[in-house]
């Protein structure tokens, strides 16, 4: 199979029926990236940002492609923990940071006196509220928005999920961006929300890039993502179209509370980190 630049091809996109060489490829991922970026003003060129890396192929795909683009940025790795495969993705991090000449800052939840380990029920919903506190709270004095590697795979499945729950007051998780309603929350980017979990394994791949890949230990089984798979295989381009459309249908926040412990804005009178920190925390 040949790219249309006459290189042999290394993958066929299936939902723009075009096989692509690594160069072509390259291009065409980093000008996806690109026009998703200004078409929805996730980040400008003049703001400090701060991205989120977990050591795996999105997060490095996401900072290669920031590089590429020109934008200022910095990393942060949150170490929650979780034996082994914390300080494996670690390394990969490290190995990112050095590769790319980006500069690295890590974080250790087990300085605020637990660990994702001593949460026996539950563990990734304590990650996600972990992860979003420490992302928040760290960049609010030097970063003017937290870019994080979600994808469309992510976004599609996050709202099934919400959707067949009943579960309500996520939608802004949706977008692209989220703005500050609040001067202690720090914006939200998802510059990767049009991308798929396969361009970025290929794009960390064929750019060498370091990654783990292997799942969390505590990676619990992916229902929604596995259910958004299978349209999308039986639908190329089911998932770039269905995320297009839950953009322009999506709405932001309301109403802001704070903490009564930390001070941070809560939908309740105790944030959920502190109510985690409650439970878990050694005295
Ligand atoms: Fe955290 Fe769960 Fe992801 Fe593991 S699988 S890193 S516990 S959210
Ligand atoms: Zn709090």
């Amino acid at each position: 199979m040949k790219c249309r630049c006459g290189k042999e091809a290394i993958v066929y996109l299936r939902y723009v029926k075009r096989p692509l060489c690594n160069d072509c490829f390259s291009n065409y991922y980093v000008s996806s990236v690109s026009k998703t970026i200004k078409r929805f003003g996730i980040l400008k060129k003049d703001e400090k940002i701060l991205a989120a890396v977990s050591g795996g192929k999105d997060s490095a795909s996401m900072a290669l492609v920031l590089k590429k683009l020109g934008y200022d940025f910095e990393m942060l790795y949150i170490d929650l923990g979780i034996p082994e495969y914390s300080k494996d993705c670690k390394k990969e991090v490290e190995k990112l940071s050095e590769l790319i000449d980006v500069p690295l800052s890590v974080v250790e939840l087990k300085n605020y006196g637990f660990t994702i380990a001593d949460v026996k029920k539950r563990p990734c919903s304590a990650c996600g509220t972990a992860k979003r506190y420490i992302m928040n709270s760290f960049a609010r004095h030097k970063f003017q928005v937290v870019a994080t590697g979600h994808t469309a795979e992510d976004i599609a499945s996050f709202f099934l999920k919400n959707t067949a729950s009943g579960a309500s007051e996520w939608s802004d998780k949706l977008l692209p961006r989220t703005d500050p309603f609040d001067e202690k929350v720090v914006a939200k980017a998802k510059p990767l929300i049009l991308m798929s979990e396969k361009e970025n394994m290929i794009y960390s791949i064929t750019n060498c890039l370091p990654f783990k890949n292997s799942e969390c230990p505590y990676a619990p089984e992916q229902t929604w993502k596995e259910i958004v798979y299978d349209i999308e295989r039986k639908k190329p381009g089911f998932t770039k179209y269905f995320v297009r459309g839950l953009i322009s249908k999506t709405k932001g926040l309301g109403d802001v509370k704070y903490c009564l412990e930390c001070g941070e804005v809560s939908s309740a009178e105790l944030c959920s980190f502190c109510r985690l920190r409650k439970k878990f925390a050694k005295k």
